[in-house]
């Protein structure tokens, strides 16, 4: 038998039971009934739809800090072949929030025992994959009483090695927004194109203009992407589309960038609508604000993390990828980091394998960092 450590074991129990934004019901009584095992008396847990909050009380508190760490598992087909792979069909947990909660276990493990000074919020978050759990959950009336002056996350990193943390000051997330278009023109029978308006042309054509806007319309030292991933249109070879549906994501390093790219997709869609003869809906759907590191947090971190600890720390460039904790971030200072685990294929692949000797250098690295910082005069 293989020895593992209890939270790389608790890691792969979570790993079995992946859930959708808002569904994870079965992992929230896994993370409650775990809490429940610690030691209650400094410990007051509330639940929050299918979120949990966690608060740890100081020994003579003067400032909480918070930890947020997200509880989500996307729509994708595992195919690791592992053991512990995703009992739950087209569920997985291949973004690393398994990871993220056992890790989470360990570090509330540990203060639940061996409490600081100052008082630590431990934050469980549902749906950052959408719809977004960190709006709503900081807006609630428990974050309201609880809020934290300080809150930190971090994100597991498929490309640093164990033992990496990869942070900077400043931006680090980009505004992301989905993009949904439909179009509705007319159908008709393949032969007679000039009775119908043929919404798949239409649709190629508004693919193709899309791709301008970054050429020609946002400044060359900010940075966008579009990318319609998704065309549905059509029901069979011989008739003429009536609908067709484009399905997009848009990222932007700035927010000037997101609200320039969305006015320039919105007269896109006009003039195509006009061009084709055709109706259209654009639905922007889930939007995130960027990730702003606090720059002053920021740098003492690092700083604490090269002298102090055995991480080696990457200073990183900004990245195109969404997160939901930018909402936290944008009221309350605090930052998020990589944290290498080492694994060949990327965030949201049906392969992606954390090394889990990631967890427990994690687990140490935070409590350290905690018992540092929540015990400084
Ligand atoms: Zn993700
Ligand atoms: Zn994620």
């Amino acid at each position: 038998m293989e020895t593992i450590s209890p939270f790389v074991a608790i890691r792969r129990d979570l790993h079995k039971i992946p859930e959708l934004g808002f569904q994870e019901f079965k992992t929230q009584q896994y993370l409650l009934n775990y809490i429940q095992s610690l030691p209650q008396e400094r410990l007051d847990v509330r639940t929050w739809k299918t979120g949990i909050f966690v608060k740890v009380s100081g020994t003579a508190p003067r400032k909480t800090i918070g930890y947020r760490a997200d509880i989500d598992g996307l729509p994708i087909s595992e195919e690791t072949g592992l053991p512990y792979r995703s009992e739950h069909a087209g569920q997985m947990h291949a973004c690393g929030h398994d990871v993220h909660m056992s890790i989470a276990l360990g570090v509330l493990t540990h203060f639940a025992h061996n409490p600081i000074r100052d008082d630590l919020l431990f934050i469980f978050q549902p749906a950052e994959e959408g719809p977004g759990g960190a709006k709503p959950m900081l807006e609630s009336d428990i974050m309201r009483e609880w809020k934290p002056d300080m809150i930190v996350a971090l994100h597991i990193a498929p490309e640093y090695p164990v033992g990496t943390i990869a942070t900077k000051e400043g931006l680090l997330f980009a505004n992301t927004s989905e993009l949904f278009i439909d179009l509705k023109g007319k159908g008709g029978h393949a032969a007679f194109p000039h009775l119908a308006n043929d919404m798949v042309v239409a649709a190629c054509a508004l693919v193709t203009q899309l791709q301008s806007i970054v050429a020609r319309n946002v400044d060359p030292l900010d940075s966008a992407v579009i990318t319609i991933g998704k065309i549905t249109s059509g029901t069979v070879q011989n008739v003429i589309a009536e609908h067709a549906r484009l399905e997009g994501t848009i990222r932007t390093l700035s927010i000037d960038a997101m609200q320039a790219v969305k006015r320039r997709i919105e007269a896109l869609v006009r003039g195509v609508e006009v061009a084709y003869e055709c109706e259209a809906v654009i639905d922007y759907g889930a939007m995130y604000h960027e990730v702003y590191n606090n720059p002053a947090l920021t740098t003492e971190f690092i700083q604490f993390a090269e002298t102090h600890t055995d991480m080696n720390v990457i200073r990183c460039k900004e990245a195109m990828t969404g997160e939901d904790f930018g909402y936290m971030l944008a009221e309350i200072p605090g930052f998020m980091f990589w944290l290498g685990v080492d694994s060949p294929f990327g965030l949201h692949h049906a392969k992606l394998v954390p090394n889990e000797a990631a967890i427990d250098r994690a687990i140490a690295f935070l409590i350290s960092y905690f018992s540092w910082k929540g015990n400084m005069e």
